[in-house]
């Protein structure tokens, strides 16, 4: 996992908001506290971090969450996006056969990533092809080809050749349509006049689909004016965020890299050849935040935004203020799903647990009885069920067509529900208690 320490913060920071017994002030002020620690221990750029920050407090302030949705989960989502603005674009990287120019100075992976770059191709089934145009040293050719040779794709040199682009022009000429070729051109101690019209040269020979341009994430936050001026110079497709694996500044490097305006496309994550990944910003902060709960809680929040009818109700539910009537608007907007206590799972670290399915249609069945004996209830008393007792029971039983102690087992349920609600957040036994008993219709052990 990359920049585990900058996860493992973030992570933290949800679930506090998880466990939070409510969002005020205070939960707010401490969240944006320990992201913008999270940030800067990253090395992101100082002022970044606080203007992100500045706007998670601002739209956790301003904003509303959507009926239904809690304003847990919808702090949550704010950190989501925030962190993910700061990633810059999603560019795609399809597998088909191109031309890649990688760019870069001395050390920073270059050479390296073109024998990665090449076996991503060969493993997609696109023949792919290694150019040595580094012509200032030879033992990066020799290196170059003992990459090829361990990758199993073509390779072409001209150790007499001293001028990159005709070294480039010979490849092409060598090599059938449809490989895919990639140069790996000459690097610098710096940027300077002589690399740049080196550069020009065979880009102008090669007419690459893709300019690539290959930097050490341990460079932190200097990788992005290093992006800035190659961009500037030669005008990059991409960039490749080398080492990213050893690096307590990659934080930095992505978001300085990401305004840059170059899109990251790969990250190289160890020396291995194998050891390269797609970067795609928005799935990188879902794994960054814990992924899947993510991703699930992203898509409940669309189509809770529809659903004025579940107005509050998880908020209320979280909060212990879960009235019948709250319970009735679950029921409705989660009549497909299974018991309230499912909507639980959507918070993250918590994953999402699969019922049995004779489980699930008797939780179906008595889901409808519940809706029923909800049915014959009266306003007040959806508002506050603790009104009913003695003959109100026995009132609302007759008046749905269910037994006394179906209604009592509804009572019993919300009551557990209603008082378990935050504590469920972090206690999965007592969750999985509750949906065992919703399902069976059994009182809480
Ligand atoms: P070049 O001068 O830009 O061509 O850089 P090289 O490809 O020769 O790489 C320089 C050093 O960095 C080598 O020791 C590589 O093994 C190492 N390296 C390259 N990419 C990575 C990476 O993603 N992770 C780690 N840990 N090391 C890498
Ligand atoms: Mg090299």
């Amino acid at each position: 996992m990359v920049l585990d320490s900058l996860g493992k913060s973030l992570r933290g920071v949800l679930q506090k908001i998880a466990r939070s017994s409510n969002v005020d002030e205070a939960l707010l002020a401490e969240v944006v506290r320990d992201i913008q620690r999270a940030l800067l221990q990253a090395d992101v750029n100082v002022q970044l971090a606080l203007d992100l920050t500045k706007r998670v407090r601002k739209r956790a302030t301003e904003e509303r969450p959507p009926a239904g949705a809690s304003v847990r989960d919808f702090l949550i989502r704010i950190i989501y996006e925030e962190i993910r603005s700061i990633l810059g674009t999603e560019r795609t990287f399809d597998n088909r056969p191109r031309k890649i120019l990688l760019a870069g100075l001395y050390g920073q992976g270059k050479t390296t990533t073109a024998g990665k770059l090449a076996r991503y191709y060969q493993k997609k089934g696109v023949r792919s092809a290694l150019v040595a145009a580094d012509v200032h040293r030879p033992a990066a050719i020799d290196q170059l080809e003992q990459l090829s040779k361990k990758v199993g794709c073509d390779f072409y040199a001209n150790r007499g050749e001293r001028r990159a682009e005709q070294i480039v022009r010979e490849a092409l000429a060598r090599f059938p349509p449809h490989t895919t070729i990639i140069v790996d051109s000459a690097g610098r101690s710096g940027i300077d006049a002589e690399l740049i019209a080196e550069l020009k040269r065979v880009r102008e020979a090669l007419q690459p689909d893709d300019t690539l341009l290959v930097l050490d994430a341990a460079m932190g936050q200097s990788a992005g004016r290093s992006a800035q001026a190659f961009h500037e110079a030669v005008g990059l497709t991409g960039v490749v965020l080398t080492k990213i694996d050893g690096s307590a500044k990659g934080g930095g490097a992505l978001s300085a890299v990401a305004v840059s305006g170059a899109p990251i496309l790969f990250l190289g994550t160890g020396e291995h050849l194998d050891e390269l990944e797609r970067f795609e910003p928005t799935r990188f902060v879902s794994r960054l935040l814990g992924m899947g709960d993510i991703q699930t809680l992203l898509e409940r929040f669309e189509e809770l935004t529809d659903k004025e009818e579940a107005k509050n109700a998880a908020e209320h539910l979280m909060s212990g203020k879960f009235s019948l009537r709250d319970m009735r608007a679950q029921i409705d907007s989660l009549g497909e799903m299974g018991p309230v206590s499912k909507l639980l799972s959507f918070i993250p670290g918590m994953g999402s647990q699969q019922i049995p399915a004779g489980q699930l249609e008797e939780t179906q069945a008595r889901l409808r009885r519940f809706r029923a004996i909800l049915d014959s209830m009266t306003p007040e008393e959806l508002d506050d069920g603790h009104l009913i007792k003695g003959d109100r029971i026995h009132r609302i039983a007759r008046g749905s067509g269910q037994r006394s102690q179906e209604v009592r087992g509804l009572l019993k349920y919300w009551e557990t529900t209603r008082k378990a609600a935050h504590g469920i957040t972090s206690n999965r036994k007592l969750r999985r208690q509750l949906e065992r008993q919703f399902a069976q219709g059994s009182p809480p052990a």
